[in-house]
Formats: structure tokens, C-alpha cells, sequence
């Protein structure tokens, strides 16, 4: 057994692992105590990374249409293709669409060949979904895109601010360390957010914003601060620069963010008399048309308090993909060129002296929702998608995968030999997985990180950075990609970031860049810039001043009466992305098993919804399948739906192929939380659910979905007319009862040591029966008596457990509340000493607090 110090692959926090490696492609995940990010915590996700390690469905060999070939005529093919291509169309009719997932190493050799060799920007990252507003933002108000935080400012502050995210679910580990600020030194907590999210509820102050309010709410903010007399007169006038009329035009039209003056009034009173203030913003204020002006509107109000530069202050944006940050860094969005810099002739020339290379791109490449247009018009030929699976996550993804389909060229370097992008593949090339990667990332505090092999690379799979040199080569490039490891590209990178740089970027990674490889072997976590990359109030623009920016409020929009509600895209608590890996986990499909569509009552009730009923959603971009739940939660007027869902995983629930086009005009970031949609309950003719140990191939179905259980899947389905049943269940001794009068199916399959292989519950009008208790059945060395397998329950059946809050412990909602009422449970720790719930990753804790205040308020207000 060894332990290797490594970094989570999830989110933008990045906190450190220890994995001790127990066997063949096995491993017991812990958390880094010595990790500055995070302290030894791990959320649900990273504490169950050792259940998605294994070779399921992984791509282990390259292919060229579909059969397995050598590398070297699958490298030799892309190369050729792509130059071909470059040649009879020039360097911008081809594209590398790239990922969050990809280590810096991997990063800096893609964008140094697309950049630097080809000679095209045509080089884009999926972390342009993400935080490419926030990017844009701190260009323009500080003159390059740096944090100015770290995370020990949200345990020095004493307000924190959360801006358009649902920080428990989303970034867990922060949500623990500022829960640790609420306890140990009373933290005030304020979140703008139009969903009441489990964030939300465990907040001082909620703000059901307006969806895209947010800047109209941060100008009225910072004129409330003008009229209290708060603003920081000296530091406004060493160190920021404000454009004309900024103050007179500065709209304060409170009434545009769509909340109610009382709670401005309470958030005004909190911001004016707590200095020490952090403003945390994510996804929800990046992904809008007005992203960018949202970053700065907060920006603004920090730079004009003082409120930057000082620990326990400033404006924070978290990324979301474990390396968004590092690919900003080397130039893996198509906006920048690369370590820093921008398209200046001077710019430009450096990087090219830099590299000493044939040509250089010398205006900034097509971002992401452009690179895909320009696939579907035919103007991009050739693309090469890395790590990450646009055909779902991208805006109108159904326009995308057009796009794919009609592309003359499509190369695919992946860990998963079956993507719903993949699938519109000419080459698929087999990458390594988090487990085999070997260099480092940045997370969202500019810590870079070591991730660092647990495993031997698996069949014929290898590094992103070494497939990409090795397509570089046979382009002709080989004096200049000749890289014999990651430590040697950390070197050649670090070496950039100094050069012709004289302190102009705060980005400097110079001194680093004579690490011999025993030192980057043994990388420690290390923190460019500083905590508080502008604690000398010098900022990286020509006068060293930060820049106020005019952002003029978003105004209401008309009600279309064909798309009435308004859609939100996001995440779920436990699963990442497109679940390529966290739905290989049975523990973390178990917290949301189907994508669910949130509504409000009121829109429930005028559009005739039943909780749990189907409902399909419509965007002027296509339709898709959901399971509905009320919520009161939600806005009137807005749906909320997750992102995760693919065609491996559903026949509906596919929520990027509704939202449109639409992008920031600065920074090219899609809207993803706020399109015009509308909803519409659906009447199955039948219902089912299959519990099976191996995966069915499933018909054509009105809907379904997959996830995974201990010992096999869950399938959810739902149909219209016949349903040729026999062609779901395996082979074996089968038993059945029916009520063809009533629609009821119910068939249990055993295999030949009469454990339970199958079971089908299929109803037409009536109620289907619980999952968890038959789910427990499958390969019982006891199986249980046909009755009790076919009535889906035991024949002394104990209460019902609900659905699962608590992933570690497996623990249910109905056990949660009954202990609460039962034992007079008063804190969520009371609930951890009784059930254990909440005790391991913490992941629940919101969860349980929530479920406390629904048990006792009715207590304390009968009681009053
Ligand atoms: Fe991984 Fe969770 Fe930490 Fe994010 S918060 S890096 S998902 S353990």
C-alpha cells in the first residue's frame, strides 16, 4: 500500500486527497489535512471518488470510424487531416474545443500548437460556460484576470455575500469553511439568489432576485453606500479611476432587481456595517447575457468601499471545473493568447519570440457557442473536442450536435468510450482518467496543485498532453514539442509567464521555472500572487489603477405568451458535469436518481401539475422530458432543471438542448439561466421501474432514465401503448402476477443460483412500489420468497427509509424526521450523534438543517 498526495478532479475548489492505494485499481480516499484549500474536508463527491476508478466503459484503445487502430494511424490521420485542412482553408478553418478537466501541462501544449503553430485562436474552453464573465470582468476592472482573494478572506470576513450560487451544493468544501466563519465568529451571511436553494435557507438574509437583477441590485447598493457617506474617498483616488458621469449615471433603480425594499433595506443596513466583506459569485451571475456587467457591477462596489486588498475583503469569483483556472492562465479561451496576455502587437510578438514559432494568432479565435456556428455553417472543418462533451453541456446542444454531425473532421479525446458527443466521432483517442494524471492544476484561490498518478495508465490510454505533441509532430513541429514529461511543459510554461513581463501581469511564475523534476515530483501547494494578489492597491492596468465600469441594470422583458416561464439551468448536489463519473457511483446517484423540474405551485396549479407527473418543457430550441416538483422554492414564474442528464443516461431530461444562443456580448458566456420556456404535464399510458444486473438495451421510449445501484441499475420508464416487456429482462426462472383489469405487471427474474437478477413493476393507472427494498434484493445470497420479491417488500416490512439525504450513511429522509420528532432533536448535530447522518463528508448538513426547521417549526408554533 502507498499514499499519494493528489487533488480532487470535481470543482473549482480543488481541495487535496490523500489516496491510499489498496489493490488493483483500488483506493481509500481522504482528505488532505496538509491541503490549504481544504483542511482534510471532502464533500460527498470527493469522498466517493474511489467508487468511479474502475475500467467501466472506458475508451482504452484509439479508433479511427469505429475500429481499433495503433496510434500511430490514428495520430498520423488527425495530423494529416488537420494540416490538410489548415492548407486549402488556412489555420482559422480548424478548432480545438478543450475542458476544465485538462491539467495545465495539457492546456499549455494545445494552446501553444493552435496558437503558436497553426497559427489560429481557434482554441476554446468549456470554462467558457463557466466563468467567462468573471474573466472579463476582472479584465476590465483590473487589467487582468486575477482573483483578488483567497479562501481564508471568507474566514477573516464578517459578511459574506453569496452572488448567484448555491455554494452547499456546488462547492461544498467553501460552503464547510464559511459555515466554520458563521459558527466561530458570527459571520453574517447574505445570498442573492432567485432560487431558495438549501444554500439559501441556511442564510442570514435571503434575496430572491430578479433573475439577472443582480446589477440594477449592486447599483443601488453602492448608491445607498454614495448616500451614506461609506465610500473609501483615499483609495478611490490613489488607486481606482472612474470613467465620466460614472457617479450621476450610476442607476440605482432598486425596483429592476425584483426585490422587495424591505430586504435591500436589511441587506444595505448588513453591507455598511460590516466593512470586512466578501462577495462570492459564481455560475449564476456568469451565466446571463449580462454576466460580465454583473461581475463588474460587484467589482465596482468593492473598489469604491475600500473593500479589496485587505484580508477578509474582496470580490471572489469560484470556478467551477477543477482546472478553469489554469486553463485561463496558459490561454486555453480563445480571448486570450496565452499566460496572460492579450492580442497586442507586442503581446503577440512575445509569445511568438517566446516560442520561437513559424506564426502566431494575432486576434482572438472563435469562443465557444461561435466554434460550434462556425462547425455548422461549414466555416470550421476540422475540430478536436478534448476531455468534455459539448453535444450536452453546451447551449442548444441539439444545434451542436448538427454541428458534429456535418463537421468534415471530428477527433474526440476522451476517457469514456461512449459519449453522446463521442458518438459523432471520426477519431476517438484514448486519454487518461483522473487516477493516471500526472501534472498540476489551479483552483479557484490560484492554488497550483499536484494531481498525481494512483495508477498505470490502462490499456493503450495516454496523457492529453502527449497525444496533442504527438499530432504536433507530425505536423512538422518537432524541435518545438519535444517534451519529455509534464515537469519539463511546467517549466516551459513557468518560463512564459516571466517573459517580456517586467511586472506588468501579476501572473508570474518565473521563479519556478528551474524546478527540477524531484521538485515538481514533489510539489507542495503553492499560492502564486500571494493571498491578496492587490494588497498594494497596484493594479495591472497602464496607470496601475483598477477601473470602475458603467453597467447599466437589465430591463424587465416582456412576457412571450407561448414561452411563459422562465428556465434555469444547474447542478445537483452529488453528480458533476455529464456524469461520465459520478454516475458510475451508486452512493452519489442516489441523492437525485431522475432530473426533476422545479416548479412553483401556482405554476404547478395553472398548468395542471402533479407533483411526480411528467412534464415536458419546450424552448424555441426543442423540448425534453422531466419529472416535475413543486416547490415552493422557486420563483413564480421559473423553472429550474439539471444539466447532468445524457442520451447514456435518459430518453428526456436533456436540459441544454433548451436554452439558446444567447451570450454575454463581452465575454461570449452563454445564458444559461434565463430562457423562455414552456411547460406541459404528460400522461403516460404506463409506468414502470426495472431493478437489473446487467444494463438493458431499451426501445424507443416516451422516457427513462438509468442510474446506477449496488448492484446493477435502476430504470425508470415510461411509455405510450405496448410495451414488449419480455425484451427488458435477462433469461431465468421467472415469476409473474398480473392485474390486466387494474394494468399491473409485476415479473421477477432468478438466475440459476436462485438469486434475484431482474424485476419489473409496470403499472397503467395505479401507484408503483417502492425501489429501495427490491433494490437491496438483487444478488441477495438469501433472495427472498416470490411473494415478498413480487409485492416489492418484505413480508414484515419495517418503515419506509424516503429518499436518500444522507449518501455516506445511506440515510432517508422519513428516518431523518422521524428521529427528529421522535428523539426532540433540536441541532443537526443531535441528528449525527442519533443517525450518523451528516457525520462523514458533510455534503447533507443543509440538507438536515432544513429538515430540522420543517419538523420543529410546526412544533414551536403549536406549542406558542
Ligand atoms: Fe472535490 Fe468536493 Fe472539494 Fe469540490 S468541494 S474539490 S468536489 S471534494
Amino acid at each position: 500500500m502507498s499514499t499519494v498526495c493528489t487533488t480532487c478532479p470535481y470543482c473549482g475548489v480543488g481541495c487535496g486527497i490523500k489516496a491510499e492505494i489498496t489493490g488493483d485499481r483500488e483506493v481509500s480516499i481522504k482528505g488532505d489535512d496538509a491541503h490549504p484549500a481544504n483542511a482534510g474536508r471532502l464533500c460527498s463527491k470527493g469522498t466517493h471518488l474511489a467508487e468511479t476508478v474502475g475500467l467501466e466503459g472506458r475508451l482504452l484503445y484509439p479508433e479511427v470510424g469505429g475500429e481499433q487502430v495503433e496510434w500511430d494511424e490514428a495520430l498520423s490521420l488527425v495530423a494529416s487531416r488537420f494540416a490538410d485542412t489548415i492548407r486549402d482553408h488556412g489555420p482559422d478553418s480548424v478548432a480545438f474545443y478543450v475542458s476544465g478537466q485538462l491539467l495545465t501541462e495539457d492546456y499549455y501544449v494545445a494552446n501553444k500548437l493552435m496558437k503558436g503553430f497553426i497559427g489560429s485562436a481557434n482554441i476554446d474552453t468549456n470554462s467558457r460556460l463557466c466563468m467567462a464573465s468573471a474573466v472579463a470582468a476582472h479584465n476590465r476592472a483590473f487589467g487582468e484576470d486575477v482573483v483578488p482573494c483567497s479562501y481564508d478572506d471568507l474566514e477573516a470576513a464578517d459578511l459574506i455575500l453569496l452572488v448567484g450560487s448555491n455554494t452547499a451544493w456546488c462547492h461544498p468544501v467553501i460552503w464547510q469553511r464559511i459555515e466554520k466563519a458563521r459558527a466561530e465568529r458570527g459571520t453574517k451571511l447574505v445570498v442573492i439568489d432567485p432560487r431558495r436553494t438549501e444554500t439559501a435557507e441556511c442564510a442570514d438574509l435571503h434575496l430572491p432576485i430578479r433573475p439577472d437583477g443582480d446589477v440594477a441590485l449592486f447599483n443601488a447598493l453602492l448608491a445607498e453606500m454614495q448616500g451614506r457617506g461609506l465610500l473609501d474617498d483615499k483609495y478611490l483616488r490613489d488607486h481606482v479611476d472612474a470613467p465620466d458621469g460614472f457617479w450621476n449615471d450610476l442607476s440605482g433603480d432598486a425596483a429592476l432587481a425584483g426585490v422587495e425594499p424591505g430586504l435591500l433595506d436589511q441587506l444595505c443596513d448588513l453591507v455598511a456595517a460590516h466593512p470586512k466583506m466578501v462577495t462570492l459569485f459564481s455560475q449564476g451571475a456568469n451565466q446571463s447575457v449580462a454576466g460580465t456587467d454583473k461581475g463588474n457591477a460587484i467589482i465596482n462596489l468593492h473598489l469604491a468601499t475600500g473593500r479589496i486588498g485587505k484580508h477578509g475583503m474582496g470580490p471572489f469569483s469560484i470556478t467551477g471545473q477543477p482546472n478553469a483556472m489554469g486553463g485561463r492562465e496558459v490561454g486555453g479561451l480563445a480571448s486570450m493568447l496565452a499566460a496572460h496576455m492579450g492580442f497586442s502587437e507586442a503581446e503577440c510578438d512575445a509569445a511568438q519570440a517566446f516560442w520561437n514559432s513559424p506564426t502566431i494568432a494575432r486576434k482572438p479565435g472563435r469562443k465557444a457557442v461561435d466554434m460550434f456556428r462556425d462547425v455548422h455553417e461549414g466555416r470550421i472543418k476540422a475540430i478536436w473536442v478534448m476531455a468534455t462533451n459539448p453535444a450536452v453541456s453546451m447551449p442548444d446542444a441539439g444545434f451542436v450536435r448538427e454541428a458534429l454531425d456535418r463537421c468534415d473532421f471530428v477527433v474526440v479525446s476522451d476517457v469514456m468510450a461512449e459519449t453522446d458527443t463521442a458518438a459523432y466521432a471520426d477519431v476517438k483517442l484514448p486519454a487518461l482518467a483522473w487516477g493516471e494524471k500526472d501534472g498540476t492544476v489551479t483552483n479557484s484561490e490560484r492554488v497550483i496543485s499536484r494531481q498525481r498518478p494512483l495508477f498505470a495508465p490502462p490499456g493503450a490510454a495516454k496523457a492529453d498532453w502527449w497525444i496533442v505533441q504527438e499530432v504536433a509532430r507530425r505536423m512538422g513541429h518537432d524541435d518545438a514539442f519535444a517534451f519529455e514529461s509534464p515537469a519539463a511543459i511546467f517549466r516551459e510554461y513557468a518560463a512564459q509567464t516571466g517573459y517580456r513581463n517586467a511586472g506588468k501581469r501579476k501572473l508570474d511564475l518565473s521563479e519556478w521555472a528551474g524546478t527540477s523534476d524531484a521538485a515538481y515530483a514533489a510539489w507542495t501547494p503553492t499560492i502564486w500572487g500571494g493571498a491578496s494578489p492587490y494588497a498594494d492597491g497596484q493594479f495591472s492596468t497602464d496607470n496601475s489603477k483598477a477601473q470602475l465600469v458603467a453597467v447599466v441594470p437589465s430591463s424587465l422583458s416582456a412576457v412571450d405568451p407561448c414561452f411563459p416561464l422562465r428556465l434555469n439551468t444547474g447542478r445537483y448536489r452529488d453528480h458533476w458535469h455529464t456524469m461520465t463519473r459520478t454516475g458510475l457511483s451508486p452512493r452519489l446517484s442516489q441523492h437525485r436518481r431522475e432530473p426533476m423540474a422545479e416548479i412553483h405551485p401556482l405554476d404547478a396549479l395553472e398548468h395542471g401539475i402533479i407533483d411526480g407527473q411528467l412534464v415536458r418543457l419546450t424552448t424555441a430550441q426543442g423540448d425534453s422530458i422531466f419529472r416535475a416538483m413543486i416547490t415552493d422554492a422557486q420563483r413564480q414564474g421559473d423553472v429550474f432543471a439539471p444539466m447532468h442528464w445524457t442520451d447514456q443516461t435518459s430518453g428526456g431530461g436533456r436540459a441544454n438542448r433548451l436554452p439558446g444562443q444567447t451570450v454575454d456580448p463581452v465575454s461570449g458566456q452563454p445564458a444559461f439561466k434565463n430562457s423562455r420556456c414552456m411547460i406541459e404535464a404528460i400522461e403516460p399510458d404506463w409506468r414502470a421501474f426495472l431493478v437489473c444486473t446487467s444494463r438493458p438495451i431499451l426501445p424507443p421510449l416516451l422516457y427513462w432514465t438509468s442510474a446506477r445501484i449496488a448492484s446493477g441499475w435502476l430504470v425508470e420508464l415510461s411509455g405510450e401503448g405496448a410495451i414488449d416487456v419480455d425484451s427488458l429482462l435477462p433469461e431465468g426462472d421467472r415469476i409473474e402476477a398480473a392485474d390486466l383489469q387494474r394494468g399491473m405487471r409485476r415479473i421477477a427474474v432468478r438466475d440459476e443460483q436462485g438469486r434475484l437478477s431482474a424485476a419489473l413493476y409496470l403499472t397503467r393507472s395505479g401507484t408503483l412500489p417502492s425501489r429501495d427494498w427490491i433494490i437491496s434484493q438483487l444478488i441477495s445470497d438469501e433472495p427472498a420468497e416470490a411473494p415478498a420479491l413480487l409485492a416489492a417488500r418484505p413480508k414484515i416490512a419495517g418503515p419506509d427509509k424516503g429518499p436518500v439525504v444522507c449518501v455516506c450513511f445511506n440515510i432517508g429522509v422519513k428516518q431523518i424526521t422521524r428521529a427528529i420528532a421522535q428523539q426532540s432533536l433540536t441541532s443537526v448535530d443531535d441528528i449525527g450523534t442519533a443517525l450518523n447522518a451528516g457525520t462523514n463528508c458533510g455534503s447533507c448538513r443543509p440538507a438536515l438543517a432544513k429538515l430540522l426547521t420543517e419538523v420543529r417549526e410546526p412544533e414551536l408554533e403549536a406549542a406558542e
